[in-house]
């Protein structure tokens, strides 16, 4: 592997608080120096990136691959590009594959079909419970053992107080997250989008925000109870960020995530029966998309996390009922970021990397997340002046439902690399 130089951009790392012109050196897959005016030696690839942002590689705590099961959507190698095309180096993948990944085999295939993907680098979730049927817990130690990072039933919620209880516990030995989909499913009652007056206008069945608020609550008590780590997956509701922020000044040990779809669209979305609106979570008011920023600005909530979801186009064609819930992100995820979040005064550009890379890095004990001598040289170069038109039929991802077709975003990524190694240079 030839060593890498990338000259005379603006290395960010949040981590040391690091923001200053310097150059990167990247020697047999790590970073061996950050400072100004490096020397090129001999058999050195040097990269003039005056200009643009070096910083740590995204990391996303939360995607569907869905591999097995569903390889028409989207398979492990597929994902993982897309994933470095967004400029993220590692993602956490979800267990709601078919069959589930709730044993040592099914872990094993996944971290197989990711090194053969050499992209981005992609650590598998277990299961909570085997298939995913909320009763009995999963072999967690042997799910560890097999390389999982952290554990949930995501795509369902864990029902059972009682066993959410024992999952807390038992991960608290191994010292991962416990990640929920947080939804009373008596409430939700088997809703298509959020609970409103656009549910109303449209006739759809509505998720009240109460749903999520009740289950984020239960978890925050079942956290301080146990002592055990809880991450909630995608908060969608002011109600939720309410009660985390009041979960933190307790001292309890949760963290939690937000999507960049519920930071930037609305219930309003859904208009027409767009079935690229729809998600679960759903997409809720304005009052909880400003209750969100304000989370994330405050730290209330730790991250962004995509919720990379696929579909096939044909699912996605159905009626507004029928058609499966989530949305693909991982290659719009910065844009959105640096154009929404940092275009609305939301966050800086350190605060940016420090939600989509330090901190995923930090909630799920992953490395990376900075640009540390001597750490992986996981590294994300992009342009945060450049715009773009989003054009779902250039994705790298096998699938197309997105709803931020020809939206304009800015913050481009030019060049990932996993490991000191190249995986995604964008064309010119
Ligand atoms: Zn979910």
């Amino acid at each position: 592997m030839k060593p890498i130089l990338l000259k005379g951009g603006r290395v960010i790392d949040p981590a040391p608080q690091l923001d200053q012109t310097a150059d990167v050196l990247i020697e047999d897959g790590r970073i061996t120096a950050v400072e100004p005016n490096i020397a090129a030696g001999d058999g050195v690839e040097t990269v003039d990136v005056s200009g643009m942002v070096v910083a740590p590689g995204l990391i996303d705590v939360h995607v569907h691959f869905r591999e097995p099961g569903k390889e028409e959507a989207e398979t492990v190698a597929t994902g993982a590009q897309s994933a470095a095309a967004g400029g993220f180096t590692s993602v956490c993948s979800m267990p709601n594959t078919q069959p589930v990944t709730d044993n040592q085999a099914a872990v094993g295939f996944i971290v197989k079909q990711a090194s053969a993907a050499n992209s981005a680098r992609v650590f598998p979730y277990g299961a909570i419970s085997v298939g995913q049927n909320g009763e009995q817990l999963a072999e967690f130690a042997r799910l560890i053992e097999a390389g999982v990072v952290a554990l949930s039933d995501d795509g369902h919620p864990v029902v059972s107080s009682h066993l959410m209880r024992t999952a807390l516990e038992y991960a608290q030995v191994f010292g991962i997250p416990i990640a929920n989909h947080c939804e009373e499913l008596t409430l939700a009652d088997r809703g298509t989008m959020h609970e409103g007056v656009v549910s109303t206008r449209l006739g759809l069945k509505g998720i009240p925000a109460a749903a999520e608020d009740i289950m984020v609550a239960r978890d925050v008590i079942l956290a301080e109870l146990t002592g055990g780590h809880i991450h909630l997956c995608h908060v969608s509701t002011k109600g939720a960020v309410d009660i985390i922020r009041r979960a933190k000044d307790k001292g309890v040990r949760v963290t939690a995530e937000v999507t960049p779809h519920h930071l930037t669209l609305t219930h309003e979305e859904c208009e027409g029966y767009n079935t690229n609106a729809k998600m679960n979570p759903p997409l809720r008011e304005e009052a909880d998309v400003a209750a969100l920023r304000e989370g994330l600005r405050d730290g209330t909530i730790d991250l962004i996390a995509t919720d990379h979801a696929p579909h096939h186009y044909e699912a996605k064609e159905r009626d507004f009922d029928e058609a499966p819930f989530g949305i693909i992100g991982l290659e719009t995820a910065l844009g959105l970021g640096v154009h929404e979040l940092i275009g609305g005064g939301v966050l800086s550009l350190p605060d940016l990397i420090r939600r989509m890379s330090t901190e995923p890095a930090r909630a799920f004990h992953l490395e990376g997340g900075t640009l540390g001598k001597g750490k992986p040289a996981d590294v994300v170069v992009f342009d945060p002046d450049a715009t773009w038109t989003v054009d779902p039929s250039r994705f790298y991802s096998k699938s197309r439902n997105t709803p931020y077709t020809d939206h304009t975003l800015t913050g481009r990524v030019e060049r990932t690399i996993v490991g000191g190694r190249t995986v995604y240079e964008r064309a010119t």
